[in-house]
């Protein structure tokens, strides 16, 4: 028997195990400090009551013999019609048009962002920023692919752009994870025009779009012609607390093609084989978020985390300390005021302030010397943090 040997090439843990890991010690170690994390991306407020009612709705369906549900309808890949149309009314209100068949329903993005894997050969070169979500460079360092990064440093607003080396794969994130920062139309619109040029595929993850600003555009599609050249990957977590529910989508445009292959035939043959669906309940509830009433609400609940990551940038501003995100991202992005690593910064923090970011240098090598804080605490806990933050710093 032979390991596929890509995996010892890989951290030994992700970063947020190790992080928890770190806490967990110190939390055994300091039994009576009172711990706040502002690290993992996780969200706090609870599910809307539109999406509420929606599942409860569903679960009484499930529970009747006349309407109870077992698989999914095959011939979506188990997406069931009012998700799918749905997902199709949220794109439409930013001019884009999908057909039913480019969307396929998962139980996250971060799934996907995997599964999207198994259609491209070892042999393609992926590019993708550094820093930026860690599980773009593990899962292609399990599968053994050579990668790029573009560095996202303050010379370029931590928004790299193409810079003429080759690649078959890019994957971008707007707004970014870690740093916040989101590409305007005219960027990405440039990363379009590149990816048609060399004959890339971009996998656009649109994660934390509901957090953009009117002014940035919210899917790629928004740019023309992206739907020859990129795949979008987009999940209910962020937008509508369903980091515990589990929905997302991944959006592969009949057009896509690779030589005369067409992508979305592809990965619907990938999915009818490998996954079975979505929960009926979950699907419910993910098409309640973005019903019109699901969308306010869901709306009301980003309003709580966008007041948080303002709290946390005027703390941040009052104590003279550089950082980028937050406006148009749930993430604040800061540069250590001490000298040494991210880590050191870490345990500065945790130790001193019993407060919990996440290292930079875990989103890549450009992360280091920087921390990210998260703005998806309680408005108590963020206010509480950032009056430790100004006592320690
Ligand atoms: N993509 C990015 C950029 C993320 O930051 C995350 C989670 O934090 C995900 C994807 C995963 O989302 P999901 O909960 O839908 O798997």
């Amino acid at each position: 028997m032979n390991i596929n040997s890509n995996f010892l090439n890989l951290y030994e843990s992700y970063l947020f195990d190790t992080v928890s890991r770190r806490v967990k010690a110190f939390r055994e170690k300091n039994p009576e400090r009172d711990v706040i994390s502002l690290s993992i991306g996780d969200v706090t407020q609870p599910l809307v009551p539109a999406v509420v009612r929606a599942m409860e709705k569903a679960v009484k369906e499930m529970g009747e013999k006349s309407t109870f549900r077992g698989y999914g309808p095959e011939a979506t890949c188990y997406a069931y019609p009012e998700l799918l149309r749905a997902i199709q009314r949220h794109y439409s209100l930013r001019g884009v048009s999908l057909k039913e068949g480019e969307i396929f329903v998962s139980d996250g993005a971060k799934s996907d962002l995997g599964n999207l894997s198994d259609l491209f050969s070892k042999e393609n070169v992926v590019l993708f920023p550094d820093p930026v979500y860690p599980a773009y460079a593990d899962v292609n360092i399990m599968a053994g692919r050579r990668i790029l990064y573009a560095d996202a440093l303050p010379e370029n607003n931590f928004l790299p752009m193409p810079d003429g080396r080759r690649a078959d794969i890019v994957y971008l994130c707007s707004p970014n994870n870690p740093t916040g920062a989101a590409y305007d139309r005219a960027q990405l619109r440039k990363w379009v025009d590149y990816a048609k040029e060399v004959n890339a595929v971009i996998f656009y993850d649109a994660a934390y779009e509901g957090f953009l600003g009117e002014k940035f555009p919210h899917t790629i599609y928004e740019i023309e012609g992206a739907k020859e050249c990129a795949i979008e990957i987009c999940s209910f977590s962020k937008f509508a607390g369903f980091t515990g529910v589990r929905c997302g989508y991944t959006i592969v445009p009949l057009e896509l093609k690779s030589g005369n292959v067409f992508l979305n035939a592809l990965f619907r043959r990938r999915q009818t084989t490998r996954f079975n669906g979505v929960s009926y309940v979950t699907q419910m509830g993910a098409a309640a978020a973005y019903s019109e009433e699901g969308e306010a609400e869901c709306r009301e609940n980003l309003l709580v985390y966008r007041e948080n990551a303002k709290r946390i940038a005027e703390t941040l501003d009052e104590l003279k300390i550089p950082y980028t995100g937050g406006k148009n991202a749930p993430y604040l992005w800061l540069k250590s005021p001490l000298k040494g690593s991210s880590w050191d910064f870490f345990d500065f923090l945790l130790e001193r302030a019993a407060v919990v970011g996440t290292p930079g240098s875990g989103f890549g090598k450009c992360g280091e010397g920087y921390l990210r804080l998260t703005a998806f605490g309680s408005p108590e806990r963020t206010e509480e943090a950032c009056q430790r933050l100004k006592l320690v710093l």
